[in-house]
């Protein structure tokens, strides 16, 4: 078996993997990245950007099939038809190039790509075996870094395969169902059973909370909730999944213990991810865990030297710019710098329609945490840019501190929306008061300027409302 040392060895492609691989050669740390499938991991591949890219192509095909049946805007047009393998050619070829551009990245910043999936030995030697199975590669190294990220669960009931799609196979159909159901209302569910929903197929979702979007807090939701149900997609809210039959489809039971059925081509299982600790010897290291995630400080080492984790392997929120951003973090460390992974916030971004963007503190988390505030909301509705877009639904809210106006989070829904997430950062992370962001010039007309409205609405001198 062939050998090799050296300083940095990284297990897992993905976004928290290939940015600390970056980083670390950029800052002259000898690398080696071992990644078992793609580069770019699940963000890149079967998560993040195939789903916004399948998420835009509906939207295209939904506004098209608008104009056909006579649109607001003047826009007439014939009734639109799909090329679904060509809709998934274009998405895969969006794949294609980032996932490139990764592997152009670690080789210019000097960073050796080892293919295949690493067995760890010990918290300093791994060995990289090939897709036969075979151990071709030892790896020693000073500094282990696990970025092995997240899988999806499935329901024992209902296993992965044939039918029941993961959000993978949701992400490169064949052809499309007449109906699918999706099981969970989280983002990933949501989002896709929208996307599904807009290319015309019949979804229905099933979740066992009483709420769209469980997490999220129920204002926030609300017109997503109305937008579901607008574009026909049935909700069997407070119901729970007990399995699935090729005749009669999915069994479900609802909060009054009646059972029914609900007719299904496919079935998409969108419960949840779970991070990837077993089948690579990670539990020879004895590593103190939570669950099944791997606990780390606020350096991202975990309980033994020289072993770090990050990303979706050291659990929620299981977020790509947080893997990205722990990943920077542990090769600057390494590197001798002072790091520490503390952020203010780590802004979440639903994809739906509308979108939903919460960064920092609710105003229930605000009063939860001890602390007086206020929030105001500014909505859409009363903004110019919104009106020109066909999307006045929504509102941006702003939480901030009674005594001095720190700002503690944001929170908006609406379309477009997801871009604010950037302006909603930079404010909590640069310690902005509302008066700092009320007195901003924001263009106009865009969206940015409900952000500076909800901001002069908590001050009490709003001037378009
Ligand atoms: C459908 C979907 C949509 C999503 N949308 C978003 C979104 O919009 N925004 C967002 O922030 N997040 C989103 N996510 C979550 C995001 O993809 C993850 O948070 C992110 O990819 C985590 O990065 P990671 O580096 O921790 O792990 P991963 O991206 O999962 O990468 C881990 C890599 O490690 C490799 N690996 C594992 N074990 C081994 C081994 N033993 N040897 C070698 N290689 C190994 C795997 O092959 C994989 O490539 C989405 C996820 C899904 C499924």
């Amino acid at each position: 078996m062939k050998e090799l040392s050296t300083k940095l060895l990284v297990i897992g492609g993905g976004p928290g993997g290939y940015v600390a691989a970056i980083r670390a050669g950029q800052l002259g740390i000898p690398t080696v990245l071992v990644e078992g499938e793609r580069l770019g991991g699940t963000c890149l591949t079967i998560g993040c950007i195939p789903s916004k890219a399948l998420i835009h192509a509906a939207e295209v095909f939904e506004q098209a099939r608008q104009h056909a049946t006579g649109s607001p805007l003047g826009i007439r047009a014939g009734e639109p038809t799909l090329d679904l393998a060509q809709t998934v050619r274009w998405k895969d070829g969006i794949v294609q190039r980032l996932t490139g551009g990764v592997g152009g990245l670690l080789r210019k910043a000097g960073v050796q790509v080892l293919q295949g999936w690493a067995q760890i030995e010990d918290g300093k030697t791994v060995t990289v075996r090939g897709a036969d199975g075979q151990a071709a590669q030892r790896v020693r190294c000073e500094h282990l870094l696990l970025a092995t990220g997240s899988e999806p669960v499935a329901l024992p009931s209902m296993p992965f395969g044939g039918a029941i799609w993961s959000s993978t196979d949701a992400l490169s159909p064949d052809v499309l169902p007449r109906r699918l159901v999706v099981v969970g209302a989280g983002y990933i569910g949501l989002e896709l059973g929208i996307a599904y929903r807009k290319l015309g197929v019949e979804v229905t979702v099933v979740e066992a909370a009483q709420r769209v979007l469980p997490s999220y807090d129920e204002e926030l939701t609300q017109p997503v909730l109305e937008s579901l149900k607008k574009s026909g997609v049935v909700l069997h809210l407070g119901c729970s999944v007990l399995g699935w039959d090729e005749q009669h489809g999915v069994h479900v039971r609802n909060a009054r213990a009646d059972e029914f059925a609900l007719p299904a081509d496919r079935v998409l299982v969108a419960v949840g991810r779970r991070p990837r600790t077993t089948g690579f010897g990670l539990e020879s290291l004895q590593l103190d865990m939570t669950g099944r995630h791997v606990v780390i400080d606020a350096h991202c080492r975990t309980s033994m030297r020289g072993v770090w984790a990050i990303g979706d392997v050291t659990g929620e929120p299981m977020l790509a710019h947080r893997a990205m951003a722990q990943g920077e973090c542990v090769a600057e460390q390494i590197a001798g710098h002072n790091r520490r992974f503390e952020p203010m916030a780590i802004p979440a971004v639903c994809f739906t329609d509308p979108e939903v963007v919460v960064v920092g503190k609710t105003p229930a988390e605000a009063r939860a945490a001890g602390l007086e505030c206020i929030d105001a909301a500014f909505p859409f509705a009363a903004n110019g840019r919104a009106m020109t877009l066909e999307a006045t639904g929504g509102f941006v809210r702003v939480v901030a501190r009674k005594d001095n106006h720190l700002i503690l989070g944001w929170q908006a829904v609406g379309r477009g929306v997801a871009e604010l997430a950037a302006a909603f950062g930079q404010s909590i992370e640069m310690g902005a008061r509302l008066e700092d962001v009320a007195h901003t010039i924001h263009a106009h007309p865009t969206l940015g300027e409900a952000v500076q409205e909800a901001a002069l609405r908590a001050l009490g001198q709003a001037l378009h409302i």
